[in-house]
């Protein structure tokens, strides 16, 4: 018998609400707030730098559903729904029990699940009267998202790029240049926080936190231009509960429910994407499903940080955040999955964690190559260095399965294709690649550092 492989939506069945999880968490976040005061800050003050809309969703706490606007809508239409996939040949490889399912967010032509939040943040721009936006961008996935919705828009896009990854992945911002995006390199001297860290460190190869530093500043800087950010923040996650909400539906088209679920984690928008959704009915009794967030190793804040009030970029700029971090300080290795590389966890995610509601894994650099190669020979999709994490957390537990003989049913989000991280692959498949660790001296002396601004 046929054994169906490939579940889609028709664009009537394409969810026409996100769903915002702060509404419903019984211990809501800790507020955001002002550096300065330490008072909580409003909507008012997070909208001088974020687009109203935005700013007014991050701290929405009482709305469960939140309407997609039409013309966001009719641009998720261009590309969703995405598939969701049995991965029948992973399975056969891994000789495991486990249903194993994927939900493919590289299908669209800007290669992952970036796009779900560049849209309707430029079009709240766009509706505001806002002409410029300015964005951070790591491996450049969120800038060449960003890019291309800024066009469609009509908005001018400025990217600061992390100067490692342009260095590993010169397509992307070839990429982002293409939609008509201006490209800097992060740290630069363009900006007062570029030419302090400059100074400190002049090889600096930059981190999310000094593009953000960057961008934040040239938003501060240029009239009617907002800043806008690709992860961590509520609103982000928010707008990416696409995913799961799609998923939830295709899972009941493939009559299952999944037991676990899992995903890559760099700030948390694609795993807060793909579990707010059903983690809704875990938060009501209903079900008892797991989460799991798989960060690189060496980078381990859902594992290794610690719960504080810390700054999202390494210059000071935001406001501080409730969150499990590394410092905002930690200069992450240069590992290829650039879209991992951040030093702390968003502020629902970090509750969630906080009151057991998930869990994280680990996963060495190596180990996530590993799984990506096995996931591309028999799925036959190259997966992004940062997806592979999160496959290789489900070849850990679909051989838990195997061991303990259970036929459990585990999704997991394919966050983005790895087609321009080719680089990455080839020194992989020459054995030039390394794992890094950190010890808990680093940790320490970076959470120290933290406590003693304060
Ligand atoms: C940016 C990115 C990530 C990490 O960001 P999250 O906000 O944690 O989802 C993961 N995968 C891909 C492909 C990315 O581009």
């Amino acid at each position: 018998m046929a054994r169906q492989k490939k579940f889609l939506l028709t664009d009537e069945q394409i969810p026409r609400k996100w769903y915002n999880i702060l509404a419903e968490m019984p211990n809501k976040p800790l507020p955001p707030l002002n550096p300065a005061t330490k008072e909580p800050l409003t909507w008012q003050e997070l909208a001088h730098i974020f687009p109203t809309e935005c700013a007014k969703q991050e701290l929405n706490t009482t709305d469960a559903w939140i309407d997609i606007p039409e013309e966001v809508y009719e641009r998720y239409k261009y590309y969703r729904s995405t598939p969701l996939v049995r991965a029948h040949a992973l399975e056969k490889a891994l000789q495991t029990p486990a249903h194993i399912y994927f939900k493919n967010e590289s299908t669209n032509p800007l290669g992952s699940h970036k796009i779900n939040s560049a849209l309707p943040q430029c079009y709240y721009c766009k509706q505001e009267g806002t002409t410029n936006v300015t964005t951070e961008t790591g491996a450049g996935q969120w800038g060449a998202a960003l890019s291309y919705a800024a066009k469609s828009f009509g908005l001018e896009a400025a990217v600061y790029q992390v100067k490692i990854s342009m260095r590993q992945k010169p397509y992307r911002s070839s990429i982002m240049r293409t939609f008509g995006a201006a490209v800097t390199g992060s740290p630069s001297m363009s900006t007062r926080a570029g030419k302090d860290i400059l100074t400190v460190n002049p090889t600096h190869s930059g981190s999310l936190g000094t593009a953000i530093s960057e961008a934040v500043e040239l938003a501060q800087t240029t009239p009617n231009c907002k800043y806008v950010l690709g992860s961590v923040l509520n609103h982000v996650a928010l707008h990416q509960t696409i995913i799961g909400l799609e998923a939830e539906k295709q899972m009941e088209m493939a009559g299952e429910y999944p037991d676990m679920i899992i995903a890559c984690f760099g700030g948390g928008s694609n795993f807060g994407g793909i579990a707010f959704p059903f983690m809704r009915h875990n938060l009501s009794g209903e079900r008892h499903t797991e989460f799991i967030a798989a960060e690189p190793d060496s980078c381990p804040k859902l594992t290794r940080g610690k719960f504080r009030y810390d700054f999202g970029d390494e210059a000071g700029y935001t406001p501080l955040l409730p969150m499990f971090t590394l410092g905002h300080q930690f200069k992450p290795a240069n590992i290829h999955a650039g879209g991992l590389r951040y030093h702390g966890a968003g502020m629902i995610v970090s509750q969630l964690l906080k009151d057991g509601m998930m869990r994280g894994m680990d996963i060495p650099q190596i180990e996530s190559f590993e799984a990506g190669m096995l996931f591309a020979r028999t799925e036959g999709i190259i997966p992004a260095p940062e997806s592979c994490h999160a496959i290789a957390a489900t070849i850990r537990e679909a051989q838990r399965c195997k061991e303990q003989n259970e036929e459990k049913v585990i999704l997991f989000n394919l966050s983005g294709h790895g087609l321009i991280d080719m680089g990455a692959y080839d020194m992989y498949i020459n054995g030039d690649l390394q794992d890094f660790s950190i010890s808990d001296e680093e940790i320490n002396r970076n959470i120290a550092e933290l406590d003693g601004q304060k």
